[in-house]
């Protein structure tokens, strides 16, 4: 038998041969495009669907690549030539909400929003936010242990997983992790699946911790700073007191005006380098925004403004559909120690004169996580690689700070290339090391990620 209808034999409707289809789930979000369409694409309703794909893939010598919504901007999700696409997300139901344990139990594909909302219910919340929450799947996010706005205070996605169901190589399912809150029992597999970008595992159940939702009164600043300088003293005041913010963003003059031209709210830096966005939430929300507005005017800023409720974050969460409004663009996800912060934002401008291009640069503060745009106008090979070049100069910048050259987004097959930047050869052996036992002959996601 061929082996396709061998897969066809054993999933049926549940695998997608048609050429339209297989083009609708060969690309992600990212400038990375699939080389050639993939054999197949399996749109799993079960764990039992993801083994069997799993299992025929491993016995034929198949690559696969592991798909949630397809919006990753590293390039992990794209189909291979000859490939099998395996879909998680027609795995969508969230099974159980646990309020007495502060945990739920969701298939691997829910979107991460349906969580969220899902645990209102019950005056509880899953904490990690990505800006795309609303498209993204949980097991996305758990492959690039991805990050939001709220992670200053609660962390990131690997601060709320529990415990995971995963699909290894061979098609074997395990267990890692338990509902309890402590749990010493066996290398932490847990951890070491999140973040993996599918090149371990397939994700294909999880138990999330929530917390509890806060309540209370919803103030927000708005700091606008003479200089970078001044901005990132106030970030590292903030970040080393006692108040802890639910939203910490920092924005630089040619963010602000590309927002301001997007959707016009009256927002200027009127001569500010950078403007501060920040939120507290809660019983102590006045004292704390009092605190933190303080800590602003001593580092300089210039202005304060202060309301109730999330009217000044507006600008903050337009600015990605702002940014692609200016055409098309190419952007990082750096990250530094906090402390570094107004460092890596000078070296930002500074590369963007020298190469006579703007680069919007905004950032999730408190975390030390920028997000520097070069607008690429045209749509041609030349100038992608030109913006590439002036993106790896912000990546090695970032990494003479002791910074990382990913802090949310993940490798991908974007990022591949550089990894020997950040990892010494001994470092990425010991990453290989991992990737062969759990997967010897190489099927699951291969050439990314790590
Ligand atoms: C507008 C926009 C805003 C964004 N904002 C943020 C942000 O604030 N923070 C942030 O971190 N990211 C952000 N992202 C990036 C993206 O949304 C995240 O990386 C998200 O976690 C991807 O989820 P997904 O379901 O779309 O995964 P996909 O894009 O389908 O896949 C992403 C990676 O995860 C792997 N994968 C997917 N599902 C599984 C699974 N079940 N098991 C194993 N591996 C799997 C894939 O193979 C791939 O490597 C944004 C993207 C967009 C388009």
């Amino acid at each position: 038998m061929n082996p396709l209808s061998d897969l066809i034999a054993r999933l049926g409707g549940r695998v997608l041969t048609d050429p339209a289809d297989l083009a609708s789930y060969s690309t992600d979000a990212s400038r990375a495009r699939p080389e050639g369409l993939p054999a197949a694409v399996v749109v799993a309703r079960s764990s039992a669907d993801v083994a069997a794909a799993v299992e025929w893939a491993n016995r034929n010598d198949v690559k696969v690549s592991v798909r949630g919504s397809g919006t990753g901007l590293a390039g992990g999700a794209v189909a291979y030539p000859g490939g099998l696409v395996i879909s998680l997300a027609g795995m969508n139901r969230i099974v159980a909400i646990d309020p007495a344990n502060r945990l739920a139990e969701v298939e691997a594909g829910v979107i991460t929003a349906d969580i969220d909302r899902a645990a209102a219910e019950h005056g509880l919340m899953y904490a990690p936010d990505p800006a795309s929450y609303r498209e993204s799947t949980i097991g996305g996010n758990i492959a690039t242990n991805a990050g939001g706005l709220r992670c200053v205070k609660y962390g990131v996605t690997a601060d709320s997983i529990a415990a995971l169901e995963v699909v290894l190589a061979s098609g074997e399912i395990i267990r890692t992790g338990s509902r309890t809150r402590k749990n010493v029992v066996g290398y932490d597999l847990t951890n070491l699946f999140v973040g993996s970008e599918g090149t371990l595992g397939i994700v294909t159940a999880v138990t999330v911790r929530l917390r509890p939702r806060p309540v209370g009164t919803t103030v927000t600043f708005r700091a606008a700073f003479p200089t970078i300088a001044a901005a990132g003293r106030a970030v590292s005041a903030i970040m080393s007191s006692d108040v802890v913010p639910e939203v910490l963003e920092l924005m630089d003059r040619t963010s602000v005006d590309v927002v301001e031209k997007f959707y016009p709210t009256g927002l200027s830096t009127d001569g500010a380098s950078a403007l501060l966005v920040g939120q507290f939430i809660g019983r102590t929300a006045i004292g704390d925004l009092e605190q933190a507005t303080t800590m602003c005017r001593k580092a300089g800023a210039i202005s304060v403004e202060q309301a109730e409720g999330d009217i000044l974050l507006e600008a903050r969460r337009v600015s990605s559909r702002a940014l692609s409004a200016e055409g098309l663009r190419v952007s990082s996800d750096v990250a530094v120690p906090i402390a570094r912060l107004a460092d890596m934002f000078e070296a930002v401008e500074r590369i963007s004169a020298e190469e006579g291009v703007p680069i919007p640069t905004f950032a999730h503060a408190g975390d030390g996580n920028l997000h520097p745009s070069v607008i690429v106008r045209g749509d041609d090979d030349e100038t992608y690689v030109d913006a590439e070049r002036i993106l790896d100069r912000i990546t090695d910048t970032a990494l003479s700070l002791g910074g990382t050259m990913s802090g949310e987004h993940g490798v991908g097959s974007l990022k591949y290339g550089s990894l020997a930047k950040q990892l010494d050869p001994a470092t990425l052996a010991a990453h290989r090391l991992i990737k062969t036992a759990f997967d010897p002959k190489g099927i699951l996601t291969p050439g990314r990620g790590v």
